[in-house]
């Protein structure tokens, strides 16, 4: 108890100072890692949970990343791009329910019309909205002169995960081959930060093979970076993948959850003023893992307004919520914000906080 006291006292953790927090599997002693995030989110980024409307735009995907149920070699799946008229009312169902954020996801694509689509719904959202709102992408790596187009075209953010930062774990959960690339996927992270994007990355917890020393430095690396928010959430198998091969590897759904949120405190104790996202992987593994996750440390949350005739085809991993999860999502909110005193930031962007800072020291 004294230890952790002291080393959460300290100004700046160390590998193995993480380490040690990390291995700490007694209730009383993670509560007071919890205590310490939650007092230095309170502190940084305030009590405000701030809202970001999914849309899971297409599940075709080029790539074949060992672990994720959309992958191409995955001929099970029924694949779907939204179409553009349903794209614009998840959007204008997100402005006129003041979220102030929505999300456009995918698996990666990069031909000509895919990226000309983007740009032209990014010109589209904004019209529709007034401009007013904030619009993240995630859809994988793609050249600088893509992610310029994007940016021009209205996007603000963009999410890139490393996945796992540790080159070896990369590499045993990819391909070997030039699309599934360890530095190419760092590179694309830097030229989304000198185009002016704020940068999102983040990893998967409890990847086969990934041991307590990796995942601190994984925390280390999102420091290195400098990102300006993290989504990272729990390995979830899908049992058509590769890696499913390997769920002898993995620890129990508890000690994944276990592992996540003391993952969550740190990250929020190492880089006080990012965004966090409590994201969807935490409720495939715990009935209240997002909503814990935002008790702890997180202050970004991701209601999905995907339509629901194409969502149950986004299947990541096993397990994955799929229905109405943007309007029970919000009401169960309601109720837990009474019982913890935080608040929806309705109609605020919620900006990176780090983001703001780090772009005007410049
Ligand atoms: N194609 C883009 C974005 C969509 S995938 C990309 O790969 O960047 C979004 C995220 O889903 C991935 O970054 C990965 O971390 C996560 N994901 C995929 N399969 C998963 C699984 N089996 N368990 C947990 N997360 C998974
Ligand atoms: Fe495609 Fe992203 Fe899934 Fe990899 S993680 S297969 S890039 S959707």
């Amino acid at each position: 108890m004294i230890d952790i006291k002291k080393t959460l006292k300290k100004k700046e953790l160390s590998k193995g100072d993480l380490i040690f927090l990390l291995s700490q599997y007694n209730k009383d002693e993670r509560q007071l890692i919890f205590e310490k995030a939650r007092e230095v989110k309170k502190k940084y980024v305030g009590n405000k949970i701030y809202l970001r409307g999914l849309i899971e735009y297409s599940n075709n995907c080029k790539k074949n990343c060992l672990y994720c149920g959309i992958r191409y070699n995955n001929k099970k799946v029924k694949r779907y791009v939204v179409k553009d008229e349903d794209v614009l009312q998840c959007a204008d169902y997100a402005f006129k329910n003041n979220y102030a954020s929505i999300v456009l996801q995918s698996g990666e694509i990069s031909n000509k019309y895919f990226v000309q689509k983007i740009s032209n719904l990014l010109k589209e959202i904004h019209q529709l909205t007034d401009n007013s709102l904030k619009v993240t992408l995630s859809c994988g790596e793609q050249t600088k002169e893509t992610y310029k187009r994007w940016f021009e075209a209205g996007a603000h953010r963009y999410l890139l995960r490393i996945e796992s930062s540790n080159k070896n774990i990369y590499n045993n959960i990819h391909p070997n081959d030039i699309k599934h690339n360890y530095e190419k996927r760092i590179q694309a992270l830097q030229n989304l930060k000198e185009i002016g994007y704020q940068v999102g990355s983040g990893i998967m917890i409890g990847l086969p093979e990934q041991s307590i020393e990796d995942l601190a430095d994984d925390l280390l690396f999102l420091k290195n970076i400098n990102v300006d928010m993290v989504g990272m959430g729990p390995y979830v198998e899908h049992t058509d993948t590769p890696l499913y091969q390997k769920k002898e590897l993995l620890l129990s759904k508890n000690g994944r959850y276990n592992l996540s949120m003391i993952m969550f405190a740190l990250l929020r104790i190492i880089m006080k003023d990012i965004n966090i996202a409590s994201t969807t992987a935490l409720d495939a593994i715990s009935d209240f893992g997002r909503i814990e996750a935002l008790n702890i440390a997180a202050n970004v949350l991701m209601p999905n307004l995907t339509p629901t005739n194409y969502i149950a085809n986004y299947n990541l991993y096993n397990n994955k919520p799929n229905s109405l999860l943007a309007y029970k999502l919000t009401n169960h909110i309601e109720q837990y914000k009474n019982r913890h005193g935080c608040s929806i930031a309705y109609g605020e962007h919620g900006n990176s906080k780090h983001f703001n800072l780090r772009t005007q020291k410049k």
